[in-house]
């Protein structure tokens, strides 16, 4: 079997050390074993959040875990502001609807994050229970402003739910710190580890707002029973229901390898990369979806600038390198191409045979 080198925002590139992680004889997810690791799950995550706040570990994805937080917040009559950044806006915007409340959304200029004047207009001008975006959408590549935007809301009491389901793990999240209440990822995308995990955290003050409203939603989508059994049973049955136990036992490694890197040492490694892949690119004479200064840490969005579909380059490095990138989303699917650079494909080793590949591809079209 080739092996392909995987470039694609998520489930990213991971190594052979988290992947091995889940095998072995079949893992139970009660008992000492599985109880300790979970809860060093728990409190890894509590770091690469920032957060001194339970964070939830729960089976599943990070569109699930969006829904979960949503529905500690929303009920009827209530209403969001979601920067509309692209297509994970409109994932957003569909849960909130699901939970019955009014999503407005307020778009965010092409290329480019909002203004937080703009959205501190906005917050100003109506009344919102909650604001929501992303901290990198990862279909264009933006890198939000969290904490300035985090700032804004505070002015305005409005409480702040951010999906860093692609970027936590690639840069920093300060969630205490810049006055997140609730944050959300997965294990398959910055964690580099395998899919299965949603992953959400909320502050020590949106727990108590969550306890407070009274709004209890389901019986394993209620946040507040993951941290009932987790509070109650942490040393023998953490979770509330069966878990991807392997998937557990991977992440576990994939955060103590970045524990052993360090957060600040990785979160520059892949800056640096980002930075590395984008000069190349330009000297090839391609342009980026996004202005530097708001690019992301873990994924890269270029323009095809017309010259060819996005489709188009996708078979070519895969058939000719055995690379994998992804293409664009929604309308402009075959006008931008993704590269992420996330895990340990966030090295200029790594992302030269990608740069060579592209430049033999812009090559052989004239
Ligand atoms: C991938 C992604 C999601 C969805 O995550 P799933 O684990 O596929 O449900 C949501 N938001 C952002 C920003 C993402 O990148």
């Amino acid at each position: 079997m080739t092996r392909i080198r995987n470039f694609t925002p998520g489930p990213v590139e991971v190594s052979e050390e988290v992947l091995s992680a889940q095998y072995g004889q079949q893992k139970l997810h009660v008992g000492a074993d599985f109880a300790a690791t979970y809860i060093r799950v728990t409190e890894g995550l509590q770091k690469i959040f920032g957060t001194s706040g339970h964070v939830a570990v729960v089976p599943g994805c990070g569109t699930l875990v969006n829904e979960m937080a949503l529905g500690g917040y929303l009920a009827p009559g209530k209403r969001v502001l979601i920067l509309d950044a692209g297509y994970f806006s409109s994932v957003l915007q569909r849960s909130v609807e699901g939970w019955g409340a009014e999503p407005v959304l307020l778009p965010v200029p092409e290329g480019q994050p909002l203004a937080p004047e703009a959205l501190r207009t906005a917050l100003t001008q109506q009344h919102y229970d909650l604001l929501c975006f992303t901290h990198v959408e990862t279909s264009t590549s933006l890198l939000n402003p969290v904490k300035d935007y985090c700032q804004v809301a505070r002015d305005a009491g409005v409480p702040v739910m951010v999906d860093s389901v692609s970027a936590l793990g690639t840069c920093a999240a300060e969630m205490d710190a810049w006055g997140i209440d609730v944050m959300t990822s997965g294990s398959q995308k910055g964690l580099e580890s395998v899919p299965g995990l949603g992953l959400v955290a909320l502050s020590d003050r949106a727990w108590k707002h969550v306890e407070s409203t009274g709004i209890r939603r389901g019986g394993v989508t209620d946040l507040l029973r993951w941290r009932e059994q987790f509070d109650t049973a942490r040393d023998w049955h953490p979770s509330l229901t069966t878990m991807p136990v392997g998937v557990v036992y991977a992440l576990d490694v994939a955060l103590q390898r970045m524990f052993s890197e360090g957060l600040s040492d990785r979160y520059q490694r892949h800056r640096t990369a980002r930075d590395f892949l984008c000069a190349e690119l330009a000297d090839l004479g391609l342009e980026m979806q996004i202005r530097d200064g708001a690019r992301a840490a873990g994924v890269t969005a270029v323009k095809t600038g017309g010259r060819f579909s996005s489709s188009d380059l996708v078979t070519y490095l895969m058939q000719h390198h055995q690379i994998r990138i992804a293409g664009g989303f929604g309308a402009n699917k075959e006008e931008v191409f993704r590269v992420a650079h996330m895990g340990d494909h966030a090295s200029i080793p790594a992302l030269r045979p990608v740069v060579s590949g592209i430049a033999q591809f812009l090559q052989q079209l004239t």
